[in-house]
C-alpha cells in the first residue's frame, strides 16, 4: 500500500513537472495525441498524451486559454460544451450554393488534407477558413490507416464553426470506417493508436464515445446530403438500393438510429439494416467502378429517383477525380493515403473542376 502511494506521488510529481514544461516537439518515436475532451456532469475534462505520458485535467475558465492553444481553428468553450446537445439532423438538403469543395477518404493524412484544402482555396496558410459562403463536403473515411486522425477531426470541428460565421458550411459525412470504429471494429487503426490505448488506458473506440465531444459530434453526422442538384454519399447508391424505396431522410435516420455504434450481430438480424450495411448499401457499394454491367440507364434511374443530376462518391480509389456519363457520377477518392494523384473536386457556378496539388484547375 505504502509502495503504491509512493508510485502515485512520483507519478503526480512527474505529471506536474510536465505540465509546467513548455511544449517541445517530440522525437518520432514518442507518442503525442489528443486532446480528447469528455463531458463530466456540467464540466469538461481534457486528456492528452504528451511524449508518451498521459495528461489530464478539468477545463476551467482559468486554464481554457492555455488549452485552446492546441486548436486550429480556435474553438470556444461554448463550442465544446454545446456539442453535448447535438442530435442527428436527418434531412440535409441545401440549395443556391455557388462554390463547393469536396475531399474524401482522408484516412488520418493531415498534411495532405491541409495541402489540398489550401490549394483549392478553402483554407489559408494558417489553416483558417477562406472559402466565404462556399460549402466543404468531406465524403467520409477520416478514420483508420493514417496516424493523424484526431488532428483532422479537430480541424474540421473548428472549421465548421468558422465556415458558419462566414455564411458557408462544412459537411462531414460518415463513411464505412467511421461506422467500423464506432462499432468497436479496430481492424484498420494505425499502430500508433494501439500505443495511445495502452498509455491512456482508454480503448480507441472509447476515445470517441458518446460521452466525448468528438464522439457526440460524429454521431450527429449524416450519410447522405444534397447540395443544389448534387447528391453526396460515401460509396454510392446502387439500383438495388433504389428498389428499396427509401428516402434520403429515411436512410440517414436508419444509419444514425439503428446502425451507428451498434454491434454487427444486432444489425445483421434485421434484413433492411443488413442490406444498408453491406456491399450494395451506401457505405460499401463499388458498382459504379467495378461492375462491368453498370450502364447509363441505371444511373439515370438512380438520379431520377432522388430528383438529382449528379452523384459524388468516395470509397473506391481512382487515378485522379473521375467523371462518368458526363459528370452524372464523380469519383472523388484519389488515394490521399496512398500518395497517388491526390486531387480535390471543386464545383463553381454550375461547373465541376478537379484541382491538382499545385492548385491548377481542370474542367470536367
Ligand atoms: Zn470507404
Amino acid at each position: 500500500m505504502r509502495k503504491k502511494l509512493l508510485y502515485l506521488a512520483i507519478g503526480l510529481f512527474i505529471n506536474l513537472q510536465l505540465l509546467a514544461m513548455p511544449f517541445q516537439p517530440a522525437a518520432d518515436s514518442l507518442i503525442n495525441d489528443g486532446p480528447f475532451i469528455y463531458f463530466a456532469g456540467d464540466k469538461l475534462k481534457v486528456m492528452w498524451i504528451e511524449n508518451n505520458v498521459k495528461m489530464g485535467q478539468y477545463i476551467t475558465a482559468e486554464n481554457f486559454n492555455e488549452i485552446s492553444k492546441r486548436f486550429t481553428p480556435a474553438v470556444s468553450y461554448r463550442d465544446l460544451r454545446m456539442t453535448s446537445a447535438l442530435k442527428p439532423k436527418n434531412r440535409q438538403n441545401y440549395s443556391q450554393v455557388d462554390s463547393i469543395g469536396v475531399i474524401t477518404d482522408i484516412h488520418g493524412e493531415f498534411d495532405t488534407y491541409t495541402k489540398l484544402l489550401k490549394s483549392s482555396g478553402i483554407i489559408d496558410e494558417t489553416l483558417n477558413w477562406k472559402f466565404g459562403k462556399g460549402h466543404l463536403v468531406v465524403v467520409g473515411d477520416i478514420f483508420d490507416r493514417g496516424n493523424m486522425v484526431n488532428e483532422v477531426l479537430w480541424h474540421l470541428f473548428g472549421l465548421e464553426k468558422q465556415a458558419e460565421k462566414a455564411g458557408g458550411m462544412v459537411h462531414v459525412l460518415l463513411g464505412n470506417h467511421e461506422f467500423m470504429v464506432l462499432r468497436r471494429d479496430l481492424s484498420y487503426i494505425n499502430p500508433k493508436y494501439a500505443e495511445t490505448e495502452s498509455i491512456s488506458r482508454i480503448r480507441y473506440y472509447d476515445q470517441y464515445s458518446e460521452n466525448s465531444v468528438l464522439g457526440k459530434w460524429l454521431r450527429s453526422k449524416p450519410v447522405i446530403i444534397t447540395i443544389n442538384d448534387i447528391l453526396f454519399v460515401h460509396a454510392g447508391i446502387s439500383i438495388e438500393m433504389v428498389r428499396r424505396n427509401l428516402t434520403m431522410e429515411e436512410i440517414n435516420r436508419k444509419f444514425s438510429g439503428n446502425i451507428l455504434g451498434k454491434r454487427l450481430k444486432d444489425v445483421n438480424c434485421d434484413e433492411e439494416l443488413l442490406f444498408l450495411n453491406e456491399d450494395k448499401g451506401p457505405l460499401w457499394y463499388r458498382g459504379y467502378f467495378l461492375d462491368t454491367t453498370f450502364c447509363e440507364s441505371k444511373i439515370d434511374s438512380i438520379l431520377a429517383f432522388y430528383g438529382k443530376d449528379h452523384i459524388v462518391v468516395g470509397h473506391t480509389v481512382q487515378e485522379g477525380i473521375n467523371s462518368f456519363f458526363s459528370n452524372k457520377i464523380l469519383g472523388a477518392d484519389t488515394g490521399i493515403m496512398y500518395g497517388r494523384s491526390q486531387e480535390m473536386l471543386l464545383y463553381k457556378n454550375g461547373s465541376f473542376y478537379k484541382v491538382l496539388r499545385t492548385g491548377k484547375r481542370i474542367k470536367l
